[in-house]
């Protein structure tokens, strides 16, 4: 069976709107081995950016490719995000990592979050990771200095859609000062996974 919800690896999902801070964070815990972490590789059909690899960042797929693996029903969850840009978490991921053993960790957009925490239940912890203001978001999202002014304000514009879906997750960690929200992480994710 897919994803099998008895394996004893647990799911831990986050999502957060850009410029948050999710990816530092989770490359945080990612070095505290004892966590027995490991990172669900998503699909997209998009094109990679910069020195991303296939199978690193993302399995990329053709936007051919991707609908041909919806038919296979090859899907957790996926989404369209406008045409021909998908995005999805690949069943054969997820059930490498939990067959392992391991703990898995998403990193998806809050759609596909609360469709994970969904399929798993208590056996996920879904995580969302606040920033403290809309200001502060984008002032992170110039000093990360990777988007365009017009790429900034669009991801501004999805925040603020984005933090609705908040209240709808297990935990709510609000990343102003960096080593206080880290620490918050690591108490509440080492808590779910020896639970
Ligand atoms: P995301 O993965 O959510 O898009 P990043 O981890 O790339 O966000 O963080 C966005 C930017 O904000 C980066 O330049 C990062 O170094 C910075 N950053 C992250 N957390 C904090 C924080 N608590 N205070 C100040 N800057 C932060
Ligand atoms: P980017 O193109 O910047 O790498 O990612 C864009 C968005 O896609 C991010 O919000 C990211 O969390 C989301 N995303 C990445 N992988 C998946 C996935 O497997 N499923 C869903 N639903 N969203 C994803």
């Amino acid at each position: 069976m897919c994803c099998d919800k008895d394996k004893k690896g647990k799911v831990i999902i986050f999502s957060a709107p850009s410029g948050s801070g999710k990816t530092t964070l989770v490359n945080y815990l990612l070095e505290y081995k004892a966590l027995n972490l490991e990172f669900s590789v998503s699909a997209t059909s998009r094109a990679p950016r910069g020195t991303e690899q296939h199978g690193v960042e993302y399995y990329f797929f053709t936007p051919d490719e991707f609908r041909q693996k919806i038919a296979e029903d090859g899907f957790l969850e996926y989404e369209e995000v406008y045409e021909d840009r998908f995005y999805g978490t690949l069943k054969t991921e997820v059930d490498r990592i939990l067959n392992s053993g391991a703990n898995a960790i998403f990193d998806v957009d809050v759609v596909g979050g609360c469709n994970i925490k969904q399929f798993y239940g208590d056996k996920a912890l879904a995580v969302f990771i606040m920033p403290p203001s809309i200001e502060e978001l984008r002032r992170r999202l110039v000093g990360r200095n990777t988007d365009s002014p017009e790429v900034i304000e669009s991801r501004i514009a999805k925040a603020e859609y984005e933090l609705t879906f908040a209240p709808r997750f297990d935990v709510v960690i609000v990343n102003d000062d960096l080593d206080k929200a880290f620490g918050e992480l690591l108490e509440v994710v080492s808590d779910f996974v020896s639970k």
